[in-house]
């Protein structure tokens, strides 16, 4: 499963924003036998009005959407990476997540003590970047003295990894993040820094501005989003400004309340519905759709795969004995009565096992057993 790490200094709304996740969007965890108890996790589903359509109208009896799973990861503070606060634990969590969210507090309370003694998060963000850099530079300089001797004694091995690691190596020594200099660094060391290194400040990430009450709908008025904003533009990193404090609210409310209540704050959306899309887009995640009488279920595929992984997602008998796959997009389909109707007027293609699947493409596998 995708799985997203929520990051960020003690009292900035961790928690605050990992439980309004939980509450207002938990998935059925009857349909997720693999979700452990672990209380620090959340299987939460991705917002989706196409899969809700397509149940309705097919006659599927439910509808099934996608899930991402967020961790709570505590223990991030200035000098984690020296093993101050909970030391090292963190670092074992964020390894295994995809992605990042970073919390940073943009709202001024005086009952809630601030860590570093005032409010200012593109600081806030320094520190933490600052650890992972100081982490992952742990990491590569430990192999690096492991592969020193064999490269210079003329081991080929070696000396392809050295030559990764002394890449690595120069940009994490001028205190920056692998992630903002991924173009500039060959596929083959990303791949090694990926696959060998697990390193954390390649992690793609989204940053969440945890707004107070007041300075809703947009924040504009707040100085301390305004630097992170622009920040967040020179670095391409998407930003989403909430309150975490409303999201819990929100999230304990009936649909029809919620309305009321995100109109009252003139909000199109819970800040958390964002934040689930996001962490999709920033993994490169597309979404597709099966449905059969039983389901309608939106299902997560990496952005480029073939038909033939799609069915491999499904089942793996269906990528073993691929005939074909009947494709319609979510689009074409939405001003139509049914796929019945679809048929009837002959939009529905037949592809095959190379088409590369689209955001939306609701699929039906020809196979054979
Ligand atoms: P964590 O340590 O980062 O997990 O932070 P918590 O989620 O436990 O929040 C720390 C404190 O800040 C709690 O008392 C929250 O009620 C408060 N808090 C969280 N979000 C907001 C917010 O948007 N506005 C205000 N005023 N307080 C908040």
């Amino acid at each position: 499963g995708v799985r997203v790490g929520i990051v960020g200094l003690p009292n900035v709304g961790k928690s605050t924003l990992f439980n309004a996740l939980v509450e207002g969007s938990r998935a059925e965890v009857a349909n997720y036998p693999f979700c452990t108890i672990d209380p620090n996790i959340g299987v939460v589903e991705v917002p989706d009005e196409r899969v809700k359509i397509l149940a309705e109208r097919e006659g599927a009896a439910q509808a099934v959407p996608a899930t991402v799973e967020f961790v709570d990861i505590a223990g991030l503070v200035r000098h984690a990476s020296r093993g101050e606060g909970l030391g090292n634990q963190f670092l074992a969590h964020i390894r295994e997540v995809e992605a990042l969210a970073v919390v940073l507090r943009c709202f001024e309370d005086p009952e809630v003590v601030h860590v570093e003694g005032a409010v200012d998060p593109v600081r806030d963000l320094e520190i933490l970047e600052v650890e992972l850099i100081a982490k992952d530079l742990e990491t590569v300089e430990r192999r690096l003295s492991k592969v020193e001797k064999a490269a210079r004694s003329g081991d080929r091995a070696a000396g392809e990894e050295y030559r990764h690691l002394e890449i690595l190596r120069r940009i994490l020594s001028e205190v920056e993040p692998l992630r903002k200099h991924r173009e500039k660094i060959p596929p083959e060391t990303l791949e090694y820094a990926f696959r060998t290194l697990f390193l954390l400040t390649l992690k793609p990430v989204l940053w969440v501005a945890n707004l107070g009450e007041g300075d809703l709908p947009e924040g504009r008025e707040n100085p301390h989003l305004v630097r992170l904003a622009e920040r967040a533009r020179n670095e391409g990193v998407p930003l989403i400004p909430l309150c975490a404090e409303l999201e819990a609210q929100l999230a304990e409310l009936s649909p029809e309340e919620r309305r009321e209540m995100l109109a009252a704050y003139g909000l199109a959306e819970p800040g958390l519905w964002r934040v689930i899309r996001e962490a999709y887009g920033l993994l490169n995640l597309i979404t597709f759709y099966t449905v059969n009488e039983k389901e309608a279920r939106a299902r997560t595929l990496r952005r480029g795969a073939t038909a033939l992984e799609a069915a491999a997602e499904i089942h793996t008998d269906m990528a073993r004995g691929f005939i074909a796959a009947e494709v319609i997009n979510f689009e074409d389909y939405r001003a139509l009565s049914g796929l019945s109707e679809a048929r009837k007027k002959g939009l529905v293609r037949l592809e095959g096992r190379d088409y590369p699947v689209k955001d939306g493409d609701i699929l039906y596998i020809r196979f054979k057993v």
